[in-house]
């Protein structure tokens, strides 16, 4: 279990995180990893980082544009190798800076890269990558607790505060499956689509700036899902993405267009 810290975010009650952060990825290059690192440390007043991650396995043009993107509105690559970062990513862990490293939207082909890297000194503790009832992402999963590699979801209730939410895209809170589920439980549909991740032994972080909605999103341990109910939620499985990043569609690192 990774310890948790309380975070002052300057919302009406200290916000409980825990302390993980990610390495963006304008600080790819082996030269600003560390940079990356200490400027978040800065930033949250920390001393070190439980965990951190590689936020994506491509790197891109560093600079303040948290997003550079070129006339076709693809992200410009940084030419890095996340094999270099991650070696970066290693000497942190050695200097005491995060206790633990991780990746995050890695495929199993990049994860498997990482894990044959020569000289490897620190595994991925956990990938963290977009997972919910749409998409179940079960193969990956598989394939991340087989190399004893914990799994975080994330956008569990699907994003819907995402900027480029669409009227038509399919909203996981109001799925009628997902509301028939939570009344059966007395829950919240929000609760329901959390629980069902502590039953797949994966990690799950949702997002609130409402202290009421992180409470009721912490009210996971008092019910269980029947095995029934997790079918059926898995069974709504579609493929479909709340953050699909086209905007890295053509960098070499994209990892989105293999099965898993
Ligand atoms: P979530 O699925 O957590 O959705 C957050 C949205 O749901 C917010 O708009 C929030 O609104 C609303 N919400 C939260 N709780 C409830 C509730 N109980 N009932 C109804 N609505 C609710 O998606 P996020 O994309 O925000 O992801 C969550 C976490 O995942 C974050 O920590 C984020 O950093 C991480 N993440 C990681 C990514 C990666 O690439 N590694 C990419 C995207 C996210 P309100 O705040 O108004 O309550």
């Amino acid at each position: 279990m990774i310890p948790a810290v309380m975070l002052n975010t300057g919302a009406e009650m200290p916000i409980v995180g825990l302390g993980t952060w990610r390495l963006w990825c304008t600080f790819h290059l082996p030269s600003l990893v560390k940079t990356g690192c200490e400027k978040t440390l800065r930033d949250l007043k920390l001393d070190y980082l439980d965990l951190y991650l590689m936020h994506f396995p491509m790197g891109t043009k560093p600079g303040d544009d948290l997003f550079p993107l070129d006339e076709h509105d693809q992200v410009i690559s940084d030419g890095s190798n996340f094999l270099d970062t991650w070696e970066v990513m290693e000497e942190l862990v050695d200097a005491g800076l995060v206790k633990a490293i991780g990746i995050s939207n890695f495929n199993k082909d990049q994860i498997e890269a990482l894990l044959n890297k020569p000289g490897l000194k620190h595994k991925p503790v956990n990938n963290q990558i977009e997972c919910h009832p749409y998409l179940t992402q079960g193969k990956l999963i598989n394939y991340c607790h087989s190399k004893g590699i914990s799994v975080t979801a994330y956008s569990p209730l699907g994003s819907p505060g995402r900027p480029w939410a669409s009227s038509d895209e399919p909203s996981l809170l109001e799925d009628p499956k997902i509301k028939a589920i939570a009344e059966k439980y007395n829950k919240t549909p929000a609760q329901v689509l959390m629980r069902f991740h502590t039953q797949r032994n994966v990690i799950v972080i949702a997002k609130s700036v409402k202290p009421h909605r992180v409470h009721e999103n912490f009210q996971l341990f008092d019910f269980e899902l029947s095995e029934e109910d997790m079918k059926t939620m898995l069974s709504l499985d579609k493929n479909w993405r709340g953050f699909p990043m086209q905007w890295a569609s053509k960098h070499k690192d994209f990892p989105l267009n293999t099965e898993y």
